[in-house]
C-alpha cells in the first residue's frame, strides 16, 4: 500500500491541475495520438509561443484527429512562421495606450488591469500572443501604480482585470486586488475576463464565487468559449455556479477558419452556453496579430453566419460582430 502522505489528494486541486498542465509538443503529440511528421513544425512554432494546454481541455480532444476542433487552437503550426505583411505584434496599438505599465486605457470609462502574465492555455490565435507581458509583468508594486492612476482618473467606473488570465491567481492575491479597487470610490465595477470557467472548471470554487459575491463592486464576468464541445459537465457546474451566485455571465468567441466558422456551430455554442446560464456577447473578427493569418476569415463570410444566426435563435442569444480597428475607442460593429 502506498503510504497516506505519498496519495495524490483526489479529485486533484485546481492549483495540482494548473501544475500538471502540457507545455511540450511532444508530450501533446503522444497523448492525443498525433502523426509523428507534424512534430517538428510544432516544435518550431512552439519556439515562437509556447504549447500550453490544460488536461480537462485535453480530454475533450479526439484522439489522432489533426482536424478537432479544439485541437487546432492550441496546436503550434508552421503556418504561424508566415503572415501576410501588415499583419503585428501589436495588432490593436495597444502599446499606445498604455499610460503606466500593466493598465490598458483605450474605452472610455473603462481600463483594463493585466492582472497575470499567463494563461491556462495558450490559444495559437490570441492577439496577445506577441504582448510584452516582461514590460507589463504584475506584481503588487506595479499594481500599486496600476491602482494609483485608476484612482486619479475619475472618469473611469469599471476595471476589468485581464492578462494573461486573472484567474490563474490564488483567491488570496485576487481578494487583496479586489479590496484595492473596492477603496477607489469612483469604481461600480469589476470584471473579470477569463478561459479558465472552460479550460480549468475546478478554478471556479465556492470560495472563488464567494469572494466575488462579497464584493461591493457589481461582478462581471466574461468567459472566452469557441465551440460547443468546450462545454462539458464540468463546466457546466461551473459555470452554473456562477450564475447561481448572481454574476452577470458573458461570453465572448472568436471566429475562426475550420473551426467554428459554420452556422449550426455558432447556433449550438449560443444554445449551450445560454443552458449553462452564459448569454453571447461578443463574436470577434480576427485581429491581424502576426502568426495567426491562417485562423482569418472573409468579413463577407463573417457577416453571412451572422445573418444565419439571426435567423435561427432568439435576439439575446446573437453575440455582436466585432472587430477592432486600432486606434478606435470603443469595438466597431460589423453588418
Ligand atoms: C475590449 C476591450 C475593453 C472592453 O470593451 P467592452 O466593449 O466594454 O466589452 C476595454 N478595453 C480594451 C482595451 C478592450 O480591448
Ligand atoms: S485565454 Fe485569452 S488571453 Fe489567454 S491565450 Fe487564450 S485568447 Fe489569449
Amino acid at each position: 500500500m502506498i503510504p497516506r502522505t505519498q496519495q495524490a489528494a483526489y479529485p486533484p486541486s485546481w492549483q495540482d491541475e494548473l501544475k500538471s498542465i502540457i507545455t511540450c509538443p511532444k508530450v501533446l503529440f503522444e497523448a492525443l495520438e498525433l502523426p509523428l511528421s507534424a512534430l517538428p513544425s510544432a516544435q518550431q512554432a512552439h519556439a515562437l509561443f509556447k504549447v500550453r494546454v490544460t488536461l480537462p481541455y485535453l480530454n475533450r480532444i479526439k484522439k489522432g484527429d489533426l482536424n478537432d476542433p479544439l485541437l487546432k487552437q492550441v496546436l503550434p503550426l508552421e503556418a504561424e512562421q508566415s503572415s501576410p505583411e501588415h499583419y503585428s505584434d501589436d495588432p490593436l496599438a495597444e502599446s499606445h495606450h498604455n499610460p503606466v505599465k500593466g493598465v490598458i486605457h483605450k474605452y472610455h470609462g473603462r481600463v483594463l488591469l493585466i492582472a497575470a502574465s499567463q494563461c491556462a492555455i495558450n490559444c495559437r490565435y490570441c492577439f496577445r500572443r506577441n504582448f510584452d507581458y516582461q514590460a507589463n509583468s504584475p506584481s503588487r508594486a506595479q499594481w500599486q501604480e496600476s491602482l494609483a492612476y485608476i484612482h486619479q482618473t475619475p472618469s473611469i467606473n469599471e476595471v476589468i482585470l485581464s492578462g494573461g488570465d486573472p484567474l490563474v491567481l490564488s483567491d488570496s492575491t485576487l481578494s487583496w486586488l479586489i479590496a484595492q479597487i473596492e477603496q477607489i470610490p469612483h469604481i461600480t465595477r469589476v470584471r473579470i475576463h477569463t478561459r479558465l470557467p472552460i479550460v480549468l472548471p475546478h478554478r471556479i470554487t465556492p470560495a472563488l464565487i464567494t469572494l466575488m459575491q462579497r464584493s461591493r463592486l457589481n461582478a462581471i464576468m466574461v468567459i472566452h468559449c469557441n465551440h460547443p464541445n468546450e462545454i462539458d459537465n464540468d463546466v457546466v457546474q461551473a459555470l452554473t455556479a456562477i450564475k447561481h451566485a448572481g454574476i452577470t455571465l458573458l461570453n465572448q468567441a472568436v471566429l475562426l477558419a475550420n473551426i467554428n466558422n459554420n452556422a449550426q456551430t455558432l447556433i449550438a455554442l449560443s444554445e449551450q452556453l445560454f443552458n449553462a446560464g452564459v448569454l453571447p456577447y461578443y463574436l470577434h473578427l480576427m485581429d491581424t496579430v502576426k502568426g495567426a493569418a491562417h485562423f482569418s476569415i472573409p468579413e463577407s463570410e463573417a457577416i453571412a453566419l451572422h445573418q444565419q444566426m439571426q435567423a435561427n435563435l432568439p435576439g439575446f442569444l446573437v453575440p455582436k460582430l466585432v472587430r477592432e480597428i486600432p486606434h478606435r475607442a470603443h469595438k466597431t460593429l460589423i453588418f
